[in-house]
């Protein structure tokens, strides 16, 4: 078939030449292969009808653009069909099941986006006059009130715009308690199968990050922190521990851990992102926990993955809520007072600096604050305990044939396998995920967290049905039967009903291509197939 030098069909040739199963536009049914806009558009012709301006002098003097704008435009229909087109082809929880583990991806209740999209909190800008916002500044302590009621905290900051951002300004705080208590410890503690933005937020701070090995089950053992702490007596700023860890399992001992890090004058951070399992259970706070980011866009059901931005707003303990950063949100006589600046700050606050321009992300916060009250304490309570019981439903549907790293024990709100059952099948763990591809499911996490061989960390999370899980696991144990039939076939060249197949993503990620260049207009002429 004659291609154009995007690998796009320009003209059928005498020949033919479409294979079997191959179409001549690359359509497969109705999902539409669609070009870049760089490749459909064209500088003549316009969406809407604008009048002709009037006749006016540029005040921009010499400056003024000489050559063409040189912006693909597109008509209305066509500038329609685009877009849709696009947005059918993003996977997303409103599609189906996507059990991607330590992800969270929850159903994103109606009522939410309803409420982000209210005037008023739609539409504040970040430099209104603070009188103007009360309601707005109402709204986030309301919301800051649920966090730290939900975690047990003393205090927490709003700003961070991510887990990640989060983590990071958990570990500032820290080190600011540190350097205000005079001392200047160089290490973290991170256990083996902790999530990669953990040990990176303590390099990037310049720690010295000290890895704890996993028991057997799974677990931080209270030992080895401790062996680890009097290794570097002095010297440890801190733990950094996820809990329920990234294996989908409480930490039982962390109470004990959390003494042994304060009798060592250093602090605990947790990582919240797996809070989902626990809301309305168990606070963070009566843990010994000194700062936890959570990440609304997982537990408190704001979109997230392709969706939209995420919010990782930090709880604090009492030692470090002095520390938390500008801007941040004081209790006054007339209600919450929103802190700007150095020049406003009462004896005793100590800010370490600020995360962020602004205040956060509002909408993530409407959205997060609707999901709460529209479930209430109980609900949400509730939402946890689905959370579990879904996860051990998998769990129970699979361990016959699958194979449990830990064994069979109850697991929090994820669920994680390890590749032992595909041995000797010539399947990996990734053919595996991109089966499931084909079956019309986005996979599991994949190879995270390190700890087990080939890892399959799954979640579905509350908002799954009966019937949906059932669907879910009936599909997985068919791949799994398949593959121990030695059907490589079905695993190697999947996802095989997907516009796009395996991609060479270690090209893609070490030499990308970033930019389009417009091909030479000799090579758009249609081509002999070869
Ligand atoms: C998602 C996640 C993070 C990071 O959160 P982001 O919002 O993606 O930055 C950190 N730790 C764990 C265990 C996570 O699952």
């Amino acid at each position: 078939m004659s291609m154009n030098t995007q690998g796009r069909p320009s003209a059928p040739t005498e020949a033919g030449g479409t294979a079997a199963h191959e179409t001549f536009t690359g359509n497969k049914a109705l999902q539409m292969e669609e070009a870049l806009i760089f490749e459909i558009g064209r500088n003549d012709v316009c969406g809407v009808d604008l009048e002709e301006p009037e006749d006016f002098v540029p005040a921009l003097g010499g400056h003024a653009r000489r050559a063409e704008l040189d912006l693909p435009a597109l008509t209305e229909p066509e500038a329609m069909r685009h877009y849709v087109r696009l947005s059918s082809k993003n996977y997303a929880i409103d599609a189906g099941l996507y059990p991607l583990g330590s992800c969270t991806m929850k159903h994103n209740p109606r009522l939410n986006e309803k409420m982000a999209r209210l005037p008023g909190f739609a539409d504040v800008h970040p430099l209104q006059p603070r009188s103007t916002v009360t309601g707005a500044v109402e709204m986030i302590a309301e919301l800051a009130h649920w966090l730290v009621t939900l975690t047990g905290m003393e205090a927490v900051a709003m700003s961070p715009k991510a887990g990640a951002h989060g983590e990071l300004c958990g570990m500032m705080a820290i080190k600011a308690a540190h350097t205000a208590a005079g001392r200047d410890p160089k290490v973290v503690l991170v256990p083996e199968s902790a999530h990669g933005t953990n040990p990176a937020t303590a390099a990037l701070l310049g720690y010295k990050v000290v890895s704890i090995e996993a028991r057997e089950d799974g677990t931080v053992d209270t030992q080895a922190v401790q062996d680890r702490i009097a290794e570097h007596a002095g010297n440890v700023a801190g733990i950094m521990l996820t809990n329920p860890n990234t294996c989908g399992l409480f930490e039982r001992d962390i109470i004990a851990i959390a003494e042994a890090i304060h009798a060592a004058d250093g602090y605990f951070y947790c990582d919240g992102a797996n809070f989902n399992a626990i809301v309305g259970k168990a606070r963070p706070g009566d843990l010994g926990v000194d700062a936890m980011h959570i990440n609304l866009h997982k537990t408190f059901s704001t979109p997230h993955g392709g969706g939209g931005p995420g919010s990782g707003p930090v709880v604090l303990s009492e030692r470090l809520a002095p520390f938390a950063p500008l801007p941040f949100l004081r209790k006054g006589p007339d209600g919450p007072e929103w802190i700007e600046s150095e020049a406003e700050l009462q004896d005793g606050e100590q800010p370490f600096g600020r995360m962020t321009a602004f205040h956060g992300q509002m909408g993530m916060y409407v959205r997060a604050l609707a999901y709460m009250k529209s479930h209430g304490a109980d609900g949400l309570r509730q939402a946890s305990e689905d959370a579990v019981l879904n996860a051990n439903y998998v769990r129970v549907g699979l361990e016959d044939l699958m194979s449990l790293p830990f064994g069979s024990r109850w697991c929090m709100h994820e669920v994680l396998f390890d590749d032992s059952f595909l041995k000797d099948t010539g399947v990996t763990t990734l053919d595996f995920a991109k089966a499931m591809i084909d079956e019309g499911y986005h996979p599991m996490t994949m190879y995270f967290p390190l700890v087990v061989h080939g890892a399959m960390l799954i979640e579905p999370t509350e908002s799954e049905s009966r019937a949906a899980l059932d669907l879910f696991i009936a599909t997985m144990r068919d791949l799994v039967m398949s593959a121990q039939r030695g059907e490589t076939g079905r695993f190697k060249g999947a996802p095989f009903h997907a516009p796009r197949a395996r991609l060479d993503e270690t090209r893609a990620a070490r030499k990308p291509v970033l930019k389009w260049q417009r091909p030479a207009a000799s090579e758009v002429q249609p081509q002999a197939a070869e």
